[in-house]
């Protein structure tokens, strides 16, 4: 099936210099991440390509949205990500970094999929100085305090973040 993200290059490859804007929106089901991250909105695409001697640069940003939960204090997130994309196709590809053109067309779909999950933060946090739960009561800290002391200089987070980890390793 066609997708808006396949785009045909075959006057940018006739003429080097030309110049050729694409600003589409897809449904993240034609994006198929296949990641439980990703959400279901639609998956924004804005980017210019251009003609070169040596392929076509591909240069603008996509946004999606992903969710997921703070690793600290467990509250569920919903966030965009925008990527900045730069990025050179090649009819007969001579880096690996560059996609290939087939068939004079450009699919900017493995390349904005790829892009995107690797931007979504592996151990996402609510708020950079969240303050999770008190390791010590379990007290969630981001709505009240305990009495708790908390030595100084301690990575009081590390034993929490630790057995995150060990329950998610068990579910997963
Ligand atoms: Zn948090
Ligand atoms: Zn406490």
């Amino acid at each position: 099936m066609a997708t808006p993200l396949i785009v045909n290059v075959i006057e940018l490859l006739r003429r080097p210099g030309s110049t050729k804007e694409v600003q589409v929106s897809v449904a993240a089901s034609d994006v198929s991440f296949d990641d439980a991250r990703m959400t279901d909105d639609d998956v924004q695409v804005r980017v210019h390509m251009e003609s070169l001697t040596n392929g076509i640069s591909v240069r603008g940003e996509t946004t999606a949205q992903w969710q997921g939960e703070c690793r600290r204090c467990l509250v569920p997130l919903t966030r965009a990500v925008t990527v900045e994309l730069d990025e050179l196709y090649q009819s007969a590809p001579d880096s690996p970094d560059a996609y290939a053109i087939e068939n004079d067309q450009i699919n900017l779909l493995p390349m904005v999929r790829e892009n995107l999950l690797l931007a979504i933060p592996l151990g996402p946090l609510c708020t950079e100085d969240c303050p999770g739960f008190c390791p010590q009561c379990g007290a969630d800290l981001r709505s009240t305090t305990c009495g708790c002391s908390r030595p100084v200089g301690d990575d009081r987070w590390a034993v929490l973040d630790a057995l995150k980890d060990r329950l998610s390793d068990r579910e997963g």
